[in-house]
Protein backbone atom coordinates (compact mmCIF):
# COMPACT_ATOMS: atom_id res chain seq x y z
CA UNK A 1 0.00 0.00 0.00
CA UNK A 2 0.90 3.41 -0.78
CA UNK A 3 2.32 5.48 1.95
CA UNK A 4 0.00 7.94 2.94
CA UNK A 5 -0.08 11.24 5.27
CA UNK A 6 -2.42 13.68 6.91
CA UNK A 7 -2.85 16.08 10.21
CA UNK A 8 -4.59 13.87 12.41
CA UNK A 9 -5.38 16.62 15.06
CA UNK A 10 -8.30 18.98 14.52
CA UNK A 11 -7.54 22.03 12.09
CA UNK A 12 -7.02 24.27 15.10
CA UNK A 13 -4.47 26.13 16.82
CA UNK A 14 -3.75 23.34 19.84
CA UNK A 15 -0.86 22.60 22.10
CA UNK A 16 0.07 19.69 19.89
CA UNK A 17 -0.41 18.17 16.74
CA UNK A 18 -0.11 14.83 15.17
CA UNK A 19 1.01 13.84 11.73
CA UNK A 20 0.29 10.62 10.91
CA UNK A 21 1.85 8.64 8.45
CA UNK A 22 1.16 5.02 7.36
CA UNK A 23 1.92 2.62 4.43
CA UNK A 24 4.73 0.58 3.73
CA UNK A 25 6.95 3.03 3.45
CA UNK A 26 6.19 5.03 6.74
CA UNK A 27 9.25 4.36 8.31
CA UNK A 28 11.72 5.34 5.87
CA UNK A 29 9.54 8.59 4.78
CA UNK A 30 9.88 9.88 8.47
CA UNK A 31 13.34 9.37 8.64
CA UNK A 32 13.99 11.56 5.76
CA UNK A 33 12.00 14.47 8.38
CA UNK A 34 13.00 13.81 11.31
CA UNK A 35 16.59 13.91 13.63
CA UNK A 36 16.12 11.96 16.51
CA UNK A 37 18.21 13.30 19.42
CA UNK A 38 17.32 10.87 22.46
CA UNK A 39 18.82 8.04 20.81
CA UNK A 40 21.24 7.00 18.42
CA UNK A 41 18.56 4.30 16.65
CA UNK A 42 16.93 5.02 13.60
CA UNK A 43 13.69 4.95 13.54
CA UNK A 44 13.88 1.65 11.73
CA UNK A 45 15.68 0.54 14.38
CA UNK A 46 13.20 1.14 17.46
CA UNK A 47 11.00 -1.43 18.67
CA UNK A 48 7.05 -1.06 18.22
CA UNK A 49 5.21 1.49 20.08
CA UNK A 50 8.57 3.30 21.33
CA UNK A 51 9.35 7.16 21.04
CA UNK A 52 12.17 9.38 19.83
CA UNK A 53 12.34 13.00 20.47
CA UNK A 54 14.03 15.15 17.78
CA UNK A 55 13.43 17.57 15.20
CA UNK A 56 11.54 17.25 11.86
CA UNK A 57 12.90 19.44 9.54
CA UNK A 58 12.25 20.45 5.43
CA UNK A 59 13.43 18.62 2.47
CA UNK A 60 16.03 21.63 2.46
CA UNK A 61 17.22 20.34 5.82
CA UNK A 62 15.75 23.14 7.81
CA UNK A 63 14.99 22.67 11.09
CA UNK A 64 10.82 23.24 11.43
CA UNK A 65 9.96 22.04 15.16
CA UNK A 66 11.09 19.75 18.20
CA UNK A 67 8.80 16.61 17.57
CA UNK A 68 8.35 13.25 19.27
CA UNK A 69 8.29 10.28 16.65
CA UNK A 70 6.27 7.59 17.97
CA UNK A 71 6.99 4.16 16.19
CA UNK A 72 4.29 1.12 15.56
CA UNK A 73 5.20 -1.88 13.43
CA UNK A 74 3.03 -3.81 11.27
CA UNK A 75 0.57 -5.55 12.09
CA UNK A 76 0.51 -3.43 15.45
CA UNK A 77 -1.33 -0.03 14.68
CA UNK A 78 -4.18 1.48 13.80
CA UNK A 79 -3.72 0.73 10.08
CA UNK A 80 -2.80 -2.66 10.31
CA UNK A 81 0.89 -1.19 8.63
CA UNK A 82 4.07 0.41 9.70
CA UNK A 83 2.83 4.10 11.18
CA UNK A 84 4.67 6.88 12.52
CA UNK A 85 3.00 9.86 13.99
CA UNK A 86 5.26 12.99 14.41
CA UNK A 87 3.61 14.89 17.68
CA UNK A 88 4.71 18.34 17.24
CA UNK A 89 3.64 21.86 17.99
CA UNK A 90 -0.10 22.57 17.35
CA UNK A 91 0.62 25.44 15.28
CA UNK A 92 -1.26 25.19 11.87
CA UNK A 93 1.19 26.91 9.58
CA UNK A 94 3.93 25.07 10.85
CA UNK A 95 1.98 21.36 11.06
CA UNK A 96 1.19 22.28 7.51
CA UNK A 97 5.06 23.04 6.80
CA UNK A 98 5.86 19.82 8.39
CA UNK A 99 3.55 17.75 6.02
CA UNK A 100 4.43 19.51 2.72
CA UNK A 101 8.17 17.64 4.30
CA UNK A 102 6.88 14.75 4.62
CA UNK A 103 5.11 14.57 1.12
CA UNK A 104 8.39 15.88 -0.02
CA UNK A 105 10.33 12.66 1.30
CA UNK A 106 7.52 10.58 -0.68
CA UNK A 107 4.10 10.67 1.18
CA UNK A 108 0.69 10.50 -1.04
CA UNK A 109 -2.56 12.88 1.23
CA UNK A 110 -4.47 10.49 3.02
CA UNK A 111 -8.19 10.75 1.40
CA UNK A 112 -10.90 11.21 4.03
CA UNK A 113 -11.16 8.17 6.79
CA UNK A 114 -8.36 6.47 4.60
CA UNK A 115 -6.78 5.24 8.01
CA UNK A 116 -9.74 3.79 9.12
CA UNK A 117 -10.57 1.93 5.97
CA UNK A 118 -6.76 0.67 5.85
CA UNK A 119 -7.47 -0.62 9.55
CA UNK A 120 -10.81 -2.26 7.56
CA UNK A 121 -9.07 -3.46 5.03
CA UNK A 122 -6.71 -4.81 6.78
CA UNK A 123 -8.99 -7.04 9.48
CA UNK A 124 -8.37 -5.08 12.07
CA UNK A 125 -11.74 -3.46 12.57
CA UNK A 126 -15.30 -4.37 10.93
CA UNK A 127 -17.52 -2.00 9.23
CA UNK A 128 -19.37 -2.04 12.46
CA UNK A 129 -16.16 -0.65 14.58
CA UNK A 130 -15.64 1.68 11.61
CA UNK A 131 -18.22 3.58 11.94
CA UNK A 132 -17.96 3.16 15.69
CA UNK A 133 -14.84 5.45 15.17
CA UNK A 134 -17.40 8.30 13.45
CA UNK A 135 -19.59 7.87 16.47
CA UNK A 136 -16.93 8.11 18.96
CA UNK A 137 -15.60 11.39 17.43
CA UNK A 138 -19.33 12.98 17.16
CA UNK A 139 -20.28 11.82 20.75
CA UNK A 140 -22.28 14.54 22.47
CA UNK A 141 -22.75 12.59 26.16
CA UNK A 142 -21.42 10.08 28.74
CA UNK A 143 -23.75 7.55 27.13
CA UNK A 144 -23.38 8.08 23.81
CA UNK A 145 -19.70 7.62 23.98
CA UNK A 146 -19.84 4.57 26.00
CA UNK A 147 -22.24 3.11 23.48
CA UNK A 148 -20.08 3.91 20.54
CA UNK A 149 -16.81 2.69 22.58
CA UNK A 150 -18.46 -0.57 23.00
CA UNK A 151 -19.60 -0.84 19.47
CA UNK A 152 -15.55 0.08 18.77
CA UNK A 153 -15.05 -3.01 21.10
CA UNK A 154 -16.85 -5.31 19.01
CA UNK A 155 -20.22 -6.07 20.53
CA UNK A 156 -22.62 -5.38 17.65
CA UNK A 157 -20.09 -7.59 15.34
CA UNK A 158 -20.00 -10.42 18.19
CA UNK A 159 -23.77 -10.37 18.35
CA UNK A 160 -24.25 -10.78 14.40
CA UNK A 161 -20.99 -12.78 14.22
CA UNK A 162 -22.82 -15.28 16.60
CA UNK A 163 -25.94 -14.89 14.62
CA UNK A 164 -24.58 -15.42 11.57
CA UNK A 165 -22.73 -18.43 12.29
CA UNK A 166 -25.81 -20.37 13.96
CA UNK A 167 -27.73 -19.81 10.54
CA UNK A 168 -24.14 -21.14 8.73
CA UNK A 169 -23.75 -24.44 10.40
CA UNK A 170 -27.54 -24.94 9.94
CA UNK A 171 -27.11 -23.73 5.62
CA UNK A 172 -24.32 -26.21 6.08
CA UNK A 173 -26.41 -29.32 7.35
CA UNK A 174 -29.15 -28.58 5.48
CA UNK A 175 -27.34 -28.83 2.42
CA UNK A 176 -25.34 -31.69 3.31
CA UNK A 177 -29.22 -33.38 4.33
CA UNK A 178 -30.65 -32.18 0.71
CA UNK A 179 -27.61 -33.50 -1.29
CA UNK A 180 -27.15 -36.47 0.38
CA UNK A 181 -30.16 -37.70 1.91
CA UNK A 182 -28.74 -41.51 1.99
CA UNK A 183 -25.87 -41.18 3.51
CA UNK A 184 -25.33 -41.29 6.82
CA UNK A 185 -26.16 -37.77 8.54
CA UNK A 186 -28.13 -36.76 11.24
CA UNK A 187 -31.62 -36.79 10.65
CA UNK A 188 -33.57 -33.55 10.00
CA UNK A 189 -35.09 -32.85 13.26
CA UNK A 190 -37.99 -30.18 11.68
CA UNK A 191 -39.07 -28.79 14.79
CA UNK A 192 -35.25 -28.06 16.06
CA UNK A 193 -34.53 -26.20 12.62
CA UNK A 194 -37.82 -24.02 13.34
CA UNK A 195 -36.30 -23.33 17.30
CA UNK A 196 -32.85 -22.19 15.21
CA UNK A 197 -35.02 -19.83 13.15
CA UNK A 198 -37.63 -18.60 15.45
CA UNK A 199 -34.64 -17.54 18.01
CA UNK A 200 -32.56 -15.67 15.17
CA UNK A 201 -36.18 -14.14 14.42
CA UNK A 202 -36.48 -12.66 17.57
CA UNK A 203 -32.95 -11.78 17.91
CA UNK A 204 -33.38 -9.47 14.76
CA UNK A 205 -36.22 -8.05 15.93
CA UNK A 206 -34.74 -6.94 19.36
CA UNK A 207 -31.65 -5.86 17.72
CA UNK A 208 -33.72 -3.56 15.36
CA UNK A 209 -35.58 -2.36 18.47
CA UNK A 210 -32.36 -0.79 19.21
CA UNK A 211 -32.15 1.67 16.31
CA UNK A 212 -34.73 4.24 17.29
CA UNK A 213 -33.19 4.18 20.83
CA UNK A 214 -29.37 4.76 19.97
CA UNK A 215 -30.97 7.34 17.41
CA UNK A 216 -32.56 9.04 20.36
CA UNK A 217 -29.44 8.79 22.39
CA UNK A 218 -26.91 9.90 19.93
CA UNK A 219 -29.01 11.61 17.02
CA UNK A 220 -31.60 13.11 18.96
CA UNK A 221 -35.59 13.10 18.67
CA UNK A 222 -37.44 15.85 16.61
CA UNK A 223 -39.77 17.70 19.14
CA UNK A 224 -41.78 20.07 18.85
CA UNK A 225 -43.35 22.49 21.38
CA UNK A 226 -47.21 23.57 20.45
CA UNK A 227 -49.50 24.84 22.05
CA UNK A 228 -52.27 27.92 21.45
CA UNK A 229 -50.55 31.12 21.26
CA UNK A 230 -49.48 32.69 24.96
CA UNK A 231 -49.38 29.70 26.75
CA UNK A 232 -45.72 29.68 27.49
CA UNK A 233 -44.29 27.79 24.73
CA UNK A 234 -41.10 29.96 23.90
CA UNK A 235 -41.03 30.17 28.07
CA UNK A 236 -40.58 26.24 27.96
CA UNK A 237 -38.32 26.19 25.46
CA UNK A 238 -36.24 28.73 27.84
CA UNK A 239 -36.44 26.64 30.67
CA UNK A 240 -35.65 23.55 28.65
CA UNK A 241 -32.38 25.86 27.21
CA UNK A 242 -31.14 27.46 30.07
CA UNK A 243 -31.10 30.90 28.33
CA UNK A 244 -32.96 33.15 25.76
CA UNK A 245 -33.38 31.02 22.54
CA UNK A 246 -36.68 32.70 21.13
CA UNK A 247 -38.31 35.77 21.91
CA UNK A 248 -40.63 35.70 25.37
CA UNK A 249 -43.31 38.26 24.93
CA UNK A 250 -47.10 39.05 25.85
CA UNK A 251 -47.42 39.99 21.80
CA UNK A 252 -49.80 37.27 20.21
CA UNK A 253 -47.61 35.71 17.67
CA UNK A 254 -44.19 37.03 18.09
CA UNK A 255 -42.60 33.73 17.78
CA UNK A 256 -43.24 33.55 13.94
CA UNK A 257 -40.25 31.34 12.92
CA UNK A 258 -39.50 27.38 13.88
CA UNK A 259 -36.37 28.07 16.38
CA UNK A 260 -34.42 25.26 16.98
CA UNK A 261 -31.83 23.64 18.99
CA UNK A 262 -30.50 20.39 20.48
CA UNK A 263 -30.79 19.86 24.12
CA UNK A 264 -29.72 16.85 26.87
CA UNK A 265 -32.66 15.94 28.58
CA UNK A 266 -30.70 12.68 30.97
CA UNK A 267 -30.22 10.39 28.54
CA UNK A 268 -31.78 11.98 25.56
CA UNK A 269 -30.83 14.38 23.06
CA UNK A 270 -34.03 16.42 22.28
CA UNK A 271 -33.70 18.37 18.57
CA UNK A 272 -36.36 21.30 19.53
CA UNK A 273 -38.44 23.47 17.68
CA UNK A 274 -40.09 26.63 19.06
CA UNK A 275 -43.23 27.01 17.24
CA UNK A 276 -45.69 29.63 16.28
CA UNK A 277 -48.92 29.24 18.18
CA UNK A 278 -51.74 27.04 16.49
CA UNK A 279 -53.96 29.59 16.77
CA UNK A 280 -55.83 30.47 13.52
CA UNK A 281 -54.64 33.79 12.18
CA UNK A 282 -55.47 35.97 9.22
CA UNK A 283 -51.83 37.64 9.06
CA UNK A 284 -50.20 35.82 6.45
CA UNK A 285 -46.39 36.17 7.79
CA UNK A 286 -47.72 34.58 11.06
CA UNK A 287 -49.72 32.16 8.88
CA UNK A 288 -46.51 30.75 7.33
CA UNK A 289 -45.52 29.88 10.91
CA UNK A 290 -48.32 27.90 11.61
CA UNK A 291 -48.20 25.94 9.09
CA UNK A 292 -44.42 25.10 9.83
CA UNK A 293 -45.76 24.55 13.12
CA UNK A 294 -48.67 21.98 12.11
CA UNK A 295 -46.10 20.13 9.73
CA UNK A 296 -43.80 20.03 13.29
CA UNK A 297 -45.80 18.47 14.86
CA UNK A 298 -46.79 15.70 12.33
CA UNK A 299 -43.40 14.76 11.54
CA UNK A 300 -42.16 15.23 15.21
CA UNK A 301 -40.97 12.20 17.44
CA UNK A 302 -42.03 13.70 20.67
CA UNK A 303 -44.47 16.48 20.79
CA UNK A 304 -44.67 18.80 24.20
CA UNK A 305 -48.13 20.31 24.46
CA UNK A 306 -48.42 23.50 26.13
CA UNK A 307 -51.50 24.56 27.98
CA UNK A 308 -52.28 27.46 29.80
CA UNK A 309 -53.98 26.79 33.23
CA UNK A 310 -54.72 30.41 33.61
CA UNK A 311 -57.23 30.54 31.11
CA UNK A 312 -60.15 28.34 30.46
CA UNK A 313 -59.64 25.88 27.97
CA UNK A 314 -60.45 26.88 24.54
CA UNK A 315 -61.76 25.48 21.24
CA UNK A 316 -57.58 25.43 19.51
CA UNK A 317 -56.43 23.04 22.99
CA UNK A 318 -59.24 20.88 22.36
CA UNK A 319 -58.25 20.83 18.22
CA UNK A 320 -54.42 19.84 19.40
CA UNK A 321 -55.28 17.30 22.03
CA UNK A 322 -57.09 15.57 19.41
CA UNK A 323 -54.57 16.26 17.00
CA UNK A 324 -51.74 13.94 19.17
CA UNK A 325 -54.29 11.59 20.03
CA UNK A 326 -51.89 8.92 18.45
CA UNK A 327 -48.58 10.64 18.98
CA UNK A 328 -45.80 10.19 21.57
CA UNK A 329 -47.00 13.31 23.20
CA UNK A 330 -46.09 14.88 27.61
CA UNK A 331 -49.09 17.43 28.41
CA UNK A 332 -47.62 20.67 30.20
CA UNK A 333 -49.53 22.28 32.51
CA UNK A 334 -47.95 25.46 32.59
CA UNK A 335 -48.06 28.63 34.47
CA UNK A 336 -48.98 26.91 38.62
CA UNK A 337 -47.78 29.98 39.98
CA UNK A 338 -51.16 31.70 38.59
CA UNK A 339 -54.35 30.95 40.11
CA UNK A 340 -55.90 27.70 37.69
CA UNK A 341 -58.74 28.22 36.28
CA UNK A 342 -59.64 24.23 35.41
CA UNK A 343 -57.10 21.35 36.67
CA UNK A 344 -54.30 18.95 35.92
CA UNK A 345 -56.69 16.10 36.27
CA UNK A 346 -58.70 17.08 33.25
CA UNK A 347 -55.72 16.50 31.06
CA UNK A 348 -54.95 12.56 32.83
CA UNK A 349 -57.79 11.89 31.02
CA UNK A 350 -56.33 11.79 27.49
CA UNK A 351 -53.92 9.10 28.76
CA UNK A 352 -50.95 10.81 28.23
CA UNK A 353 -47.99 11.63 30.95
CA UNK A 354 -49.07 14.96 32.64
CA UNK A 355 -46.11 17.75 33.84
CA UNK A 356 -47.06 20.28 35.89
CA UNK A 357 -44.70 23.21 35.43
CA UNK A 358 -44.32 27.01 35.60
CA UNK A 359 -41.66 27.96 32.92
CA UNK A 360 -41.45 31.35 33.97
CA UNK A 361 -40.84 30.72 37.35
CA UNK A 362 -38.12 28.06 36.27
CA UNK A 363 -40.54 25.12 38.47
CA UNK A 364 -40.89 21.51 37.48
CA UNK A 365 -37.73 21.53 34.76
CA UNK A 366 -36.93 18.13 36.95
CA UNK A 367 -40.03 16.42 36.34
CA UNK A 368 -40.07 17.19 32.83
CA UNK A 369 -36.68 15.23 32.62
CA UNK A 370 -38.41 12.27 33.97
CA UNK A 371 -41.40 12.17 32.12
CA UNK A 372 -38.93 12.65 28.83
CA UNK A 373 -36.94 9.78 29.85
CA UNK A 374 -39.89 7.73 31.19
CA UNK A 375 -42.27 8.21 27.66
CA UNK A 376 -38.95 8.07 25.42
CA UNK A 377 -37.67 4.97 27.41
CA UNK A 378 -34.28 6.20 27.56
CA UNK A 379 -33.95 5.72 31.32
CA UNK A 380 -33.16 1.94 31.03
CA UNK A 381 -30.84 2.30 28.07
CA UNK A 382 -27.60 0.39 28.46
CA UNK A 383 -24.68 1.72 26.44
CA UNK A 384 -22.81 -1.83 26.08
CA UNK A 385 -25.85 -3.98 24.87
CA UNK A 386 -25.37 -4.99 20.94
CA UNK A 387 -27.15 -1.80 19.39
CA UNK A 388 -27.58 -0.65 16.16
CA UNK A 389 -25.88 2.47 15.21
CA UNK A 390 -26.62 3.66 11.66
CA UNK A 391 -28.92 3.42 8.77
CA UNK A 392 -26.88 1.25 7.08
CA UNK A 393 -26.78 -1.25 10.28
CA UNK A 394 -30.69 -0.83 9.93
CA UNK A 395 -30.96 -1.88 6.44
CA UNK A 396 -28.81 -5.01 6.54
CA UNK A 397 -30.83 -6.78 9.40
CA UNK A 398 -33.98 -5.68 8.31
CA UNK A 399 -33.18 -7.67 4.67
CA UNK A 400 -31.32 -10.18 7.09
CA UNK A 401 -34.66 -10.18 9.41
CA UNK A 402 -37.63 -10.63 6.14
CA UNK A 403 -35.01 -13.55 4.59
CA UNK A 404 -35.39 -15.44 8.21
CA UNK A 405 -38.87 -14.88 7.93
CA UNK A 406 -38.78 -16.21 3.95
CA UNK A 407 -37.40 -19.20 5.52
CA UNK A 408 -39.96 -19.93 8.41
CA UNK A 409 -42.27 -19.64 6.02
CA UNK A 410 -40.93 -21.98 3.40
CA UNK A 411 -40.67 -24.27 6.27
CA UNK A 412 -43.73 -23.83 7.66
CA UNK A 413 -45.40 -24.02 4.10
CA UNK A 414 -44.15 -27.49 3.21
CA UNK A 415 -41.34 -25.48 0.40
CA UNK A 416 -38.59 -27.67 -0.17
CA UNK A 417 -35.28 -27.46 1.80
CA UNK A 418 -33.91 -26.22 -0.76
CA UNK A 419 -36.41 -22.90 -0.85
CA UNK A 420 -35.16 -22.77 2.88
CA UNK A 421 -31.75 -22.99 2.18
CA UNK A 422 -31.42 -20.05 -0.30
CA UNK A 423 -33.41 -17.59 2.37
CA UNK A 424 -30.92 -18.55 5.20
CA UNK A 425 -28.13 -18.34 2.47
CA UNK A 426 -29.55 -14.56 1.78
CA UNK A 427 -29.68 -13.96 5.53
CA UNK A 428 -26.25 -14.69 6.11
CA UNK A 429 -25.31 -12.11 3.29
CA UNK A 430 -27.15 -9.59 5.30
CA UNK A 431 -24.79 -10.13 8.29
CA UNK A 432 -21.78 -10.55 5.94
CA UNK A 433 -23.00 -6.81 4.81
CA UNK A 434 -23.55 -5.86 7.89
CA UNK A 435 -20.01 -6.71 8.89
CA UNK A 436 -18.19 -5.89 6.09
CA UNK A 437 -17.23 -9.34 5.48
CA UNK A 438 -18.96 -9.52 1.82
CA UNK A 439 -19.61 -5.35 1.85
CA UNK A 440 -19.48 -3.67 -1.90
CA UNK A 441 -16.41 -1.39 -2.75
CA UNK A 442 -19.41 1.19 -3.14
CA UNK A 443 -20.33 0.56 0.15
CA UNK A 444 -17.59 1.10 1.65
CA UNK A 445 -16.37 3.93 -0.27
CA UNK A 446 -19.32 5.10 0.61
CA UNK A 447 -18.86 4.94 4.53
CA UNK A 448 -15.34 6.16 4.78
CA UNK A 449 -15.99 9.21 2.57
CA UNK A 450 -18.29 10.30 5.62
CA UNK A 451 -15.06 10.78 7.96
CA UNK A 452 -12.85 13.41 8.26
CA UNK A 453 -9.25 13.42 6.82
CA UNK A 454 -6.31 12.37 9.03
CA UNK A 455 -8.65 10.12 10.45
P1 LIG B 1 -45.94 31.40 23.54
O1 LIG B 1 -46.71 32.35 22.68
O2 LIG B 1 -46.73 30.15 23.73
O3 LIG B 1 -44.56 31.12 23.04
O4 LIG B 1 -45.85 32.06 24.98
P2 LIG B 1 -44.65 32.86 25.66
O5 LIG B 1 -43.63 31.95 26.18
O6 LIG B 1 -44.24 33.95 24.74
O7 LIG B 1 -45.39 33.45 26.92
C1 LIG B 1 -46.51 34.31 26.80
C2 LIG B 1 -46.65 35.11 28.07
O8 LIG B 1 -46.92 34.21 29.15
C3 LIG B 1 -45.38 35.84 28.46
O9 LIG B 1 -45.73 37.06 29.05
C4 LIG B 1 -44.74 34.96 29.48
O10 LIG B 1 -43.93 35.65 30.40
C5 LIG B 1 -45.96 34.38 30.17
N1 LIG B 1 -45.66 33.09 30.77
C6 LIG B 1 -45.12 32.00 30.21
N2 LIG B 1 -45.01 31.01 31.12
C7 LIG B 1 -45.49 31.50 32.29
C8 LIG B 1 -45.60 30.96 33.60
O11 LIG B 1 -45.24 29.81 33.91
N3 LIG B 1 -46.15 31.77 34.55
C9 LIG B 1 -46.56 33.05 34.26
N4 LIG B 1 -47.08 33.76 35.24
N5 LIG B 1 -46.43 33.57 33.05
C10 LIG B 1 -45.92 32.83 32.07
Amino acid sequence: MKTIAAISTAPAVGGIGVIRISGDEAIATAQKVFRAVSTTKSLAQMQGYTAAFGYVHSAGGQILDECVALVFKAPHSYTGEDVVELSCHGGLFLLKKVLEAVFAAGAIPAEAGEFTKRAFLNKKIDLTEAEAVASIIAAQSETSAAAAMSAKEGALFQKISEMSDSLVSLCAHLAAWTDYPEDDIQALDYAHLEDVLRTAQAECEALLATFDMTQIICEGVETAIIGRTNVGKSSLMNLICGEQKSIVTDIAGTTRDVVETSVRMGNAVLKLSDTAGLRESEDTIEQIGISLSKKKAESAGLILAVFDCSKPLGEDDFALLETIKNKRAILIYNKTDLSAVWEPDFLEKYGKTVVTVSAKSRVGYEALVNAVEEVLGTKEFNPYAPLLATERQKQCLSTALSCIREALAALQGGLTLDAVNVSLDAAVNAFLELTGERATEKITEEIFKHFCVGK
